[in-house]
């Protein structure tokens, strides 16, 4: 298994707009501005928000663009809702899952070729062809679980 560290930065998501044939143009420089200055996680309503000069619209077909080229991922909520964080890492198609904290709300991203090895057996024991998969845990990081409840010493 392997957790990913955060190493992404504006200019690597800058080169990977222009690599993949998308314009810098100064919109898309103003939407990636906000992302960077919210932390951790956002919804598109915060940056509708933080962008009071740009359409709804441009900002829902860019987070999209963002998230096809998987600069940005969807984390989903055990509320049902779901959010956005910067990819950690900077490397195209990097598939991972996240560890969602009930109590801070930090994500943390990891993958493990174990899991991946155990799905495909899955899909050959049922003769199901899985396309994709989503896999998201929900729990208190380092810091929270220690500050549980439950934890304390009586
Ligand atoms: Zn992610
Ligand atoms: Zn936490
Ligand atoms: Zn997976």
């Amino acid at each position: 298994m392997k957790i990913i560290k955060n190493n992404v930065n504006s200019l690597f998501v800058l080169s990977t707009l222009n690599r993949s044939g998308y314009r810098t143009t100064a919109t898309r420089r103003k939407i990636i501005d906000a992302i960077f200055s919210l932390d951790n996680s956002f919804t598109v309503e915060d940056l509708i928000q933080n962008l009071p000069d740009l359409g709804r619209a441009t900002i829902f077909r860019n987070v999209k663009v963002l998230k096809d080229l998987q600069i940005i991922c969807q984390v989903f909520l055990d509320n049902g809702q779901s959010v956005y964080q910067l990819d950690f890492e900077s490397s195209l198609e990097s598939h991972h899952h996240h560890l969602i904290c009930s109590k801070c709300k930090c994500i943390q991203e990891f993958n493990s070729g174990e899991l991946e090895g155990l799905l495909r057996a899955v899909s050959e024991e049922m003769s199901f062809e899985i396309d994709t998969h989503r896999l998201e845990l929900y729990g208190y990081c380092s810091s929270c679980k220690t500050s549980k409840p439950s934890d304390v010493q009586i």
